[in-house]
This record gives C-alpha cells, structure tokens and sequence, in this order.
C-alpha cells in the first residue's frame, strides 16, 4: 500500500472511538474501507461535487453519498426549500400536498408507475415490493440475479451484491432457510438460466426482479435483448417483472433504465435521487396491482415517517433541477469523459482493465473483462483495486470504497474536476 501522505489524525481518532460504540465504527459496512484496506476519512461537511475530512482535506466526490447527490452536495435551491419546509415542522405522520407533488413527477417520468408509495429506503420498498408481487400473483417464488443488491431484507439476501459482495460473506447467519427458500437465482444476462427456472418451477413464480443495470456488482450493463427477454419470459409465464430502479432511477435517465431501454416492467422501486438526500424510497407501477396496498386493498405496509415533508421537499426539488434542459447530456459528456480517460489510462500504463459509464454512473474493473455478470467481475484483481483507491484517496480523489460498487458523478462536477481525476488516475496506475 502507498504510504498515507495526507493527515489524518482526526478521522483515526474519531473512527477508533466509533468501533467502540457501533459494530464495525459505520451505520452500514461499506463505509469501514474493509475490502480496500486502510483507514476510512471521517467527513466533517459536503458540497457541490467535494467533501471534506474531519482534518480539513478535500476530495472531489464520485459517491456522492451512494447515489442521491446528483445535483451536488448541498444544493443552494434544495437547501432553500428545506428551509422553508422546516419552519413547517419536521414530520406530519399524515397526508400533505408535497406527496402529491412528488407522486405526480414520479409518475409522469417513470414509464411503469400509474401510482406509487413512498417509503423511507430502497430496502423498504423493495421488501413491501416482494409482498405484493406474491399477493398479487398469489405465488411464492421469486428470481433474483447473482450480484444484484435489493436491500437487506432476509428474502433477498441470496447471492446479493453490495456490502454482501465487497465483505465475501456467505449468505447472513440470523437469515432463516425458510425466508430463502422460495428465492431463486440466475446469472445476471443469461436468460436460458431464467428459462429453466420457470420450466421447473410451473406456475409457482410471483416474478423476476433486477438492477436494469447492475451497481452493486461493480457497473454492469443488461446485454442486447437480455431486458426484453425478461419482459417476454414473465409475461408469457403470467409472473410479474420489477425493475430494481433505487440506483438508476432518475440518474442514468429522467425515466430511468425503463426509459433509456425502452422496456417497461411490471412494478419499479426507486429511492436515493429521489429523496434528494434525505431518507425516502418508494414503490410502484400498474394500478390494478397497486391497488391492492393497504388501505385501498389487503396488502399491508405502513410507516410513521413515510412520505415525511422534509423528504418530500428535498425529493421535489432534485428532480424540479433534473428536469433542466442539457441536466443528462452534460452529465453524459463528463461521465463519459472519465470513464474513457481511466479505461485509457489503464491500458496506456499496463493495467487489465474494463468499464464503461450511461449517463451519470460509471464503472472500472481491474480485469480485462468482458464483465457480464458477477462471476466475471469477481476476476477483477481485488488488491489492486485497493491500492488503487488508496492511492486516488490521497490525491484526494474519494471512490467507492468496493471494486463492486459502480461510481456517480453529479452536475456539479466540472470538466477540471474529471482532468484532475484522471491525473490523479495517471500517477496511481503508473505507480502500481
Ligand atoms: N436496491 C438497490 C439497487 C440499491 O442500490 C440499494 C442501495 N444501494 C437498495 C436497493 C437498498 O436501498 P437502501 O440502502 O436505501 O435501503
């Protein structure tokens, strides 16, 4: 590992407290650096494309807090609103024009959603998504793709992606047979494996569902063909097809994957961009199926912070400042930009490596690849991928701590920011 040049005494100080206090240090196990190695940065504040340390180093950003920062850290306008709705109070725990208005966007941009729910995290909607899915088909199994992360809920920790990939842990203890037993799982792009599942399985599968492009894998885009299978396969099988949108809504396209692709599933989760920054996820699509949520129907989900005014407020105004002419085609062009310039600098100083970007998230593996699924993308070299981010960290250049988290960048990331990125790149490649 390169040596650490940059000070950071009070991240180590503050971070050594916190193993005390919290398993790991971290409120989610990413964040502990674990499989890169090294010693995690402490944040002290965050805005536009940068964040800070506890020491007062700074780093251009391309977490960008897991996805929700697509406008920038901190945005002036999203900042004002919140303002504004805070002198409102903190949490209604009953109806508010702001749902509506979220609801309306979401519902005019997302290509499957007639309605939506909002809950307070991807994992939320994606559990509350898998119940009706069964209470709708009145079936009991499911297919979910190897690599592909869903929230934490027992039923999908089968092969997930994520923190469950970056830590090589097994299936969690604590998860009983009986939550798993009626998840199936395949190959992400291979679509005889969900041909197969469903020949064996007549008549018993609720549904399919997936990352449309795969994040908790490292960046993993569907092949030709491979999303519109899914929606043949499923729909000839009576069984219901959900796109797993919590990280690609609203970044990779306004409509998200179903929107770039052209295919439209079933029921859709979402999260993160829309929740601006704040705790929100959400789940919807076809009327007749939502209509069966409590208390228009008898599938039961609820939440006391749900569809809470600051959330709806933070929501609002990220996707009012995405709707701005030229919002994707720049964040396309600077996505770009880094994404050719790291693939060209690897191969320039020796380095295997594959990757790519759509619109604002992108990927890099230390493997010459091709990567089509997370048995491919767990070729990449993992070590190397840890100097690698130590090195960028101390160039100040903060990554997704995982070879199998892909990268986001925001509006707020300027032309210089990506050039002195790639430079940073150039001098830790040519190093390694
Ligand atoms: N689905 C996908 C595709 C995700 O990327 C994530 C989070 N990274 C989740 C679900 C879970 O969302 P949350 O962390 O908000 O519970």
């Amino acid at each position: 590992m390169v040596n650490t040049t940059i000070k950071t005494t009070k991240s180590q100080e503050i971070f050594a407290a916190a193993q005390n206090l919290m398993p790991g240090g971290v409120s989610s196990p990413v964040r502990a650096f674990k499989s890169v190695g090294g010693q995690p940065i402490v944040f002290d504040r965050v805005k536009d494309a940068y964040i800070w340390d506890v020491d007062g180093n700074q780093y251009i950003d391309y977490v960008g807090t897991w996805g929700p920062a697509i406008c920038g850290h901190a945005h002036p306008e999203v900042i004002a609103a919140l303002h504004e709705a805070l002198e409102k109070g903190t949490s209604f725990g009953a109806p508010s024009v702001l749902e509506n208005v979220l609801a309306e966007m979401v519902i005019d941009a997302v290509p499957s959603i007639e309605m939506v729910r909002f809950v307070n995290s991807g994992t939320e909607a994606c559990m509350a998504v898998l119940r009706l899915m069964r209470a709708f088909t009145s079936r009991e199994k499911i297919i979910k793709f190897e690599g592909c992360y869903h929230g934490h809920a027992d039923m999908f920790l089968v092969k997930a992606g994520s923190g469950v990939a970056t830590l090589g842990l097994p299936d969690s203890p604590g998860v009983p047979k009986s939550a798993t037993m009626n998840t199936l799982t395949a190959p992400y792009n291979d679509l005889e494996a969900v041909k197969a599942l469903f020949a064996e399985n007549p008549d018993e599968i609720a549904g399919v569902i997936l990352e449309p492009v795969v994040g908790n894998a490292g960046f993993i885009t569907p092949d030709a063909g491979f999303l519109e299978g899914l929606r043949e396969i499923t729909r000839d099988h009576g069984a219901l097809l959900v796109f797993d949108e919590v990280m690609t809504g609203f970044r990779i396209a306004y409509g998200g994957a179903q929107e770039k692709f052209g295919v439209t599933p079933d029921l859709t989760t979402l999260g993160k961009v829309i929740g601006g920054g704040l705790p929100v996820g959400a789940y919807g699509g076809r009327r007749d199926i939502m209509s069966m949520i409590a208390p228009a129907g008898p599938v039961y989900q609820a939440g006391t912070l749900s569809g809470n005014p600051l959330a709806m407020t933070a929501g609002i105004k990220t996707l009012e400042l995405l709707q701005r002419p030229g919002t994707y085609e720049y964040l396309d062009k600077i996505t770009q930009k880094l994404a050719d310039g790291l693939l060209q600098i690897a191969q320039e100083t020796g380095h295997p490596a594959c990757g790519g970007h759509i619109s604002a998230m992108f990927g890099l593996f230390f493997t010459s690849g091709p990567v089509h699924n997370y048995e491919d993308a767990k070729k990449s070299d993992m070590a190397k991928f840890g100097r690698f981010h130590r090195g960028m960290l101390e160039r100040g250049i903060y990554l997704a701590p995982s070879q199998f988290e892909a990268g986001f960048t925001c509006l707020a990331h300027s032309e210089a920011d990506i050039d002195q990125t790639l430079a940073a790149a150039r001098e830790v490649l040519s190093s390694l």
